[in-house]
């Protein structure tokens, strides 16, 4: 069984797309998209994803986008995806897993023709917690992981806004600490990130690729690597041209899959196979036009698992599930 450990499930469907139609269905609805859609329910099942984190995020007021200006705000969007996860665990689609003990559960009893995606609610930058005080109430709707930052939030610095902890973020990682509500490092700016570890080591990165090969604190640098592989924690590879290789962009040919396949390595020289996952954050805020040659929808994925290495065999789902279901 695969995992992925980062879609924005419920951001999209909430978006317009209807993840339980067929992908060809999904993509004839919306023939103008710049972003063509490559993740349905059935794509995952497919490919052999039978788990993933599926988001909880919060967009913010952009140049480009509407968005939240304020914690309530952010709360409202976060409230209506986890609204949204429970209408699909109600409709059968998906399972809400809370624990290690129910990943395991999943994993053993999981038959790709029948079972639901097993989905953990992973909070993608924290505003939507209005303060420490919060936590319990969301932790308590299955939400076991949470990254204090996107762009920069009230409680750490984020991609393209630095910026340490805050009193703020202090408070909410002693309180995850607490709980048992895991850290996802993917965004956080580096001067906000070594602190970050102390305070809540129990941390991976969802979705982040090497700054070995692309610039910007998006991205991790060596050290940040060694500091998650030194906490046992597992890296997702994001499979967005724009994060595999400098100066990518759109209108160019797609990267090739040797570019993923090049993260991972480097990935696994400082840290070992065991440490590198997927975090391929498909139609997350991009589509088809940005994914590496070769993967135009979900289930080509089977053309990474076929360009890594016979000693990555844990990277398309094995090494992911051991940390999920041994740290949740
Ligand atoms: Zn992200």
């Amino acid at each position: 069984m695969w995992t992925d450990a980062h879609l924005d499930l419920a951001f999209n469907a909430l978006n317009g797309r209807d993840l339980t139609l067929a992908l060809d269905t999904l993509r004839q609805r919306e023939p103008q998209s710049p972003d063509t859609a490559t993740v349905t329910f059935e794509e995952l099942r497919r490919s052999g994803v039978g788990l993933c984190l599926g988001t909880l995020f919060a967009m913010p007021q952009t140049a480009e986008h509407a968005g939240y200006t304020d914690w309530r705000e952010a709360r409202v969007q976060a409230l209506a995806q986890l609204d949204q996860y429970r209408r699909w665990e109600d409709a059968g689609h998906i399972s809400l897993l809370r624990s290690g003990g129910e990943v395991r559960q999943h994993a053993a009893n999981y038959d790709p023709a029948s079972s639901p995606l097993g989905v953990v609610l992973l909070m993608e930058g924290a505003d939507p917690l209005r303060d420490v005080d919060d936590l319990p109430f969301w932790a308590e709707a299955g939400v076991r992981a949470i990254g204090l930052s996107w762009g920069k939030t009230r409680y750490a610095g984020g991609t393209d806004a630095p910026g340490p902890l805050t009193a703020r973020g202090h408070e909410l990682l002693s309180g995850m600490r607490e709980l048992n509500v895991a850290q996802d490092l993917s965004h956080l700016d580096e001067q906000a990130f070594f602190e970050a570890c102390e305070l809540q080591p129990r941390c991976f990165a969802s979705h982040s690729n090497s700054r070995a090969f692309v610039d910007g604190n998006r991205h991790l640098s060596d050290e940040m690597v060694r500091e998650i592989g030194r906490r046992g924690g597992v890296i997702g590879l994001v499979l967005l041209g724009l994060f595999l290789k400098r100066g990518w962009d759109v209108g160019q040919p797609r990267v090739s899959l040797d570019e993923v396949v090049r993260h991972a390595e480097h990935y696994a020289e400082l840290i070992g196979w065991d440490n590198v996952g997927l975090g391929s954050d498909m139609d997350g805020g991009f589509g088809n036009e940005k994914t590496p040659q070769g993967i135009d929808t979900y289930r080509d994925l089977e053309r990474l698992a076929d360009a890594l290495p016979p000693e990555a065999s844990g990277v398309m789902g094995r090494n992911w599930l051991r940390w999920l279901g041994a740290n949740l």
